[in-house]
């Protein structure tokens, strides 16, 4: 018997969440239960071993100085001027002033195992090792709105995310080719355990 479990996908068109369960992935498709989008899915799935072969996984690119430019890795990204972010960014002043902090916020890069693609969901911030987060001294905004201390959004690629209100940064995805995942196709069903 073929099984599938249950789980938690992420809307294509909106992002929000929606529990997928067996019926669903028979069906081939769920309905977004915040915006009706419907999504198709399949027992289909892409192995993540394909990150392995990228190139890259992405990159911030700073609007006021394009040379400046910096790769993301798969995983959890942690942003900011300090040298313990991941991603140390030079330091830019304004009026002698420097808007960024030291861990200004966090960017993680998961890949999607349905869609064969990558994700990346932006927070302000970062966890502190006691388990809870620190906010940037001068938030972290996306699309206008500061991005709140509950905020966990999927940034679109060649958006700006602007850290501090002075300085911005575009996010470039990287769109893994078709041809590529052509050979990270695997099958999500297991066996049921059975030698018969
Ligand atoms: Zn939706």
């Amino acid at each position: 018997m073929d099984k599938v479990k249950n789980e938690i996908i992420a809307c294509s068109k909106c992002r929000n969440g929606s529990l997928v369960i067996a019926k669903d992935f028979a069906a081939g498709f769920f309905l977004c239960k915040k915006c009706g989008h419907v999504n198709t899915v399949s027992t289909q799935v892409y192995d993540e071993e394909v990150l392995e072969k990228l190139p890259h996984t992405g990159f911030l690119v700073s609007v006021n100085n394009p040379s400046e430019i910096y790769a993301l890795r798969p995983g959890v990204n942690v942003i900011g001027v300090g040298e313990m972010a991941d991603v140390v960014l030079k330091r830019v002043t304004h009026d002698g002033k420097c808007f960024i902090s030291r861990q200004h916020c966090t960017i993680t890069v998961s890949f999607g195992k349905w869609n064969g693609q990558l994700s990346y969901l932006l927070e302000d911030g970062a966890a502190d090792p006691t388990g809870g987060r620190k906010a940037s001294l001068n938030h972290t905004f996306y699309k206008g709105k500061k991005v709140e201390q509950q905020d966990a959004l999927y940034v679109g690629n060649q958006d700006l995310i602007n850290l501090g209100g002075e300085d911005a940064y575009r996010l470039e995805h990287y769109i893994i080719p078709a041809g590529t995942l052509e050979n990270y196709k695997i099958s999500q069903r297991v066996e049921d355990g059975g030698t018969d």
